[in-house]
């Protein structure tokens, strides 16, 4: 009996050794984060508040917080680096990623205008798969304080000439008081930097 308990424990542990070592590691995922603008080219502005160092600050808590062994995050541009359109694709194509998240904040003449959108391009060849991240992203990031807004065409050069499935994230309004003030707190950061990482980790 003894002996027989003992055998079956080896095997057990055998078996979980042979599990754990032959077991296929999930294919690694490269997510980039293009932060929009950046250098001399701040974005959108109101006063103090500068799109190019809220989209920073936010791809930056992306990568931070990702603690997940599957997903690779790319920061496109590291600092405050004024980096061309052509610059930006030419990097993005060559990293061959996944997915590619461009990071920016909306600004129309209109205060009351509120809330989070994407765009995708019709010219790109992964256009049904960009849209489909858009509005999975759209869905996860959107909350109270940023409401869920459409996902709409541009044919934006990033997003055209990128060789994978790539959003225009537009994470709310530096023109609203309210969104302006979210945006810019680290708590607002914080979340929307921490919904972006759910929404990958579904993938
Ligand atoms: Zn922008």
């Amino acid at each position: 009996m003894k002996v027989k308990f003992k055998l079956l424990s080896v095997l057990g542990l055998v078996s979980i050794f042979l599990l754990v070592a032959f077991k296929p590691l999930g294919e690694k995922k490269v997510i980039v984060i293009d932060a929009g603008h950046g250098g001399k080219d701040f974005g959108a502005s109101v006063g103090e508040v500068l799109e190019k160092e809220i989209v920073e600050k936010i791809a930056n808590k992306i990568k931070a917080l990702n603690k997940n062994e599957n997903i690779e995050i790319v920061l496109l541009r590291e600092g405050d680096n004024f980096l061309e359109l052509k610059e930006r694709v030419d990097r993005i194509n060559v990293l061959n990623p996944s997915l590619l998240i461009s990071l920016h904040t909306n600004f129309v003449k209109l205060e009351s205008t509120n809330g989070i959108e994407a765009f995708v391009s019709k010219d790109s060849k992964y256009y049904n798969q960009s849209f489909n991240h858009a509005e999975g992203l759209l869905n996860e990031v959107s909350n109270d304080n940023l409401v869920k807004r459409d996902v709409k065409e541009a044919s934006l050069f990033i997003l055209k000439n990128s060789n994978c499935p790539a959003v225009n994230l537009e994470l709310g309004f530096l023109s609203n008081p309210k969104e302006k003030e979210y945006l810019s707190s680290e708590n607002g950061q914080n979340e929307i930097a921490a919904s972006v990482i759910s929404y990958l980790e579904k993938l």
